[in-house]
């Protein structure tokens, strides 16, 4: 099942799934816990959040190089659309708040998404694509 919230679901945000197109596309959705911290971000902002990617299968073009599954293939990310660097940190500081555990941006988009951490190494990561 898809996952889903007040604020969010497949139908109106397709991305929460693959959507690759692959047969063998597995269709998979981010896990249902993560889109609920993802609500309460957007709870928080009050305004509607654009999601750009979340789940993805293996046959994903942007998943097709990895080695090993990472945040997507993992189904603990989302990547929320922004327009202007105002909104960019704004999502960036809620992900944050919200117990993201790394967070980046690229052109449009802040990668939130929520690592279970080692015990010995709690460093929130960051980067920029
Ligand atoms: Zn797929």
């Amino acid at each position: 099942m898809p996952a889903e919230t007040k604020n969010f679901n497949v139908k109106t945000d397709p991305k929460l799934i693959c959507t690759c197109g692959h047969p063998k596309c597995d269709k998979r959705s981010v896990k249902q816990w993560v889109l609920c911290q993802v609500q309460l971000m957007r709870n928080d902002a009050n305004r509607p959040f654009t999601i750009t990617s979340a789940g993805r299968c293996p046959y994903h073009p942007d998943e097709l190089h990895r080695i090993k599954p990472a945040d997507h293939q993992n189904c603990i990310v989302v990547d929320i659309e922004y327009e202007t660097i105002e909104e960019r940190n704004e999502i960036m500081v809620l992900a944050g708040r919200y117990g993201a555990t790394a967070v980046a941006y690229g052109n449009g988009f802040v990668h939130c998404a929520w690592r279970v951490l080692d015990l010995d190494d709690m460093r929130v990561r960051t980067w920029t694509y």
